[in-house]
């Protein structure tokens, strides 16, 4: 058999594609329409179920530069998802932004132009920083709503890794996979996250991932109940999220570069010690907190790669949302589906 289209990836890049594909597609077509999906939990971890996942447009301003047009763009499409869809796992909060030093406070100054004083419940006082419209993600619930909307339409899953890929002289797609199966395919998109780059002896490294990295982002995660609604603070760029619902409490992130999964704990140690000065609840020690890892892309530049790799245009690649990927996600489903040809 061979498929009309491969999706390599089971994160918010493959799901947020494959949604807006099956959305798209004319009914008819969607009936005659086969589509495996491969992806590895077990060899790939994916860092869409390994991240503190909030969304805020944090004073990005259009026209500035491409990476913040993109940003934009991204931003508004999440909010229209979020309007069109209402999806569970999303929740609207208020953010409050301040800064703890002169100079993250020119920083602040640079991106809001302008500051005010913003309190909370849980601050001992209040601060001077901005207060901005956002959203918390919960990325288990999100990630099973999604898989849950695609479940009516037949994709065949092959939990399976990976190991390589090759373009026979008819153009078909031949995905070889780890236990030696052959899938093969008319179209294939790869939305293998940071696994992209620390795989890519597997599939052929593309000058797309050139000047592009693997950044692991660590944070801390503990389960408690602070009988309070759900709150997102975040200083010098570090946040403090509280879920209310999960029940949960998170404090981030420290980046690693080069894929080192193991976690920065004196950066950690001093999120924890910054969040604790101001805020005026026990939020605990390092011990009682878990260390949770996601792998990161970061592309050139910062920007994401959506776009084919080949110039029949039967290969395409999602990847480099690095810190974005609730928002790159959709205008990168946007690029690719407006190029491919299915
Ligand atoms: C600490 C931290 C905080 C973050 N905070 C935010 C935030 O606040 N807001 C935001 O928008 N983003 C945030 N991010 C970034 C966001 O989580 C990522 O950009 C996003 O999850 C990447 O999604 P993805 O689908 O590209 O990759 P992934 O979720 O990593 O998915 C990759 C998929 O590809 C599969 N795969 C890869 N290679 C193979 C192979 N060879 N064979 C089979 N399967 C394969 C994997 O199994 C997986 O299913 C954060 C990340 C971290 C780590």
């Amino acid at each position: 058999m061979i498929y009309d289209l491969i999706v390599v990836g089971n994160g918010i890049a493959a799901q947020t594609f494959l949604f807006e594909l099956f959305t798209k597609l004319d009914v008819k077509k969607r009936q005659n329409f086969s589509v495996a999906q491969i992806y590895s939990e077990e060899i790939a971890a994916s860092c869409s179920l390994r991240t503190t996942a909030t969304v805020s447009l944090s004073g990005i301003e259009k026209g500035v530069s491409d990476l913040g047009n993109e940003l934009r763009e991204s931003f508004f499409l999440f909010e229209d998802f979020q309007k069109n869809h209402n999806p569970i796992g999303v929740e609207k909060i208020s953010q409050i932004v301040g800064f703890s030093s002169p100079k993250d406070r020119a920083k602040m100054i640079r991106r809001y132009k302008e500051l005010k004083k913003v309190n909370h419940l849980i601050l001992k006082e209040e601060m001077e920083g901005t207060e901005l419209n956002s959203y918390l993600v919960k990325p288990h619930l999100y990630h099973r709503w999604f898989n849950e909307q695609l479940s009516p339409y037949g994709i065949v899953p092959k939990k399976n890794f990976l190991k390589k890929i090759t373009k026979n002289n008819g153009g078909i797609i031949e995905c070889e996979l780890l236990s030696r199966e052959i899938i093969k395919t008319k179209k294939i998109v790869l939305c293998t996250g940071a696994y992209a780059k620390l795989f890519s002896e597997f599939c052929g490294e593309t000058e797309f991932l050139k000047n592009t990295y693997t950044v692991a982002g660590s944070f801390l995660e503990r389960s408690i109940n602070l009988f309070r609604p759900s709150f997102y603070l975040t200083i010098d760029d570090h946040n403090l999220i509280y879920r209310s619902n999960e029940q949960q409490l998170i404090l981030g992130s420290a980046s690693m570069n080069d894929g080192i999964i193991m976690a920065d704990h004196i950066i950690l140690a001093e999120i924890l010690a910054k969040f604790t000065q101001q805020c005026n609840f026990s939020i605990g020690d390092l011990s009682d907190f878990k260390i949770v890892t996601g792998l990161r892309h970061k592309g050139a530049k910062r920007r994401p790669i959506a776009r084919a790799l080949d110039l029949e245009k039967n290969i395409f690649m999602i990847n480099g949302l690095y810190k974005n990927g609730y928002t790159f996600s959709h205008l990168c489903a946007k690029k690719v589906l407006s190029e491919i040809n299915l």
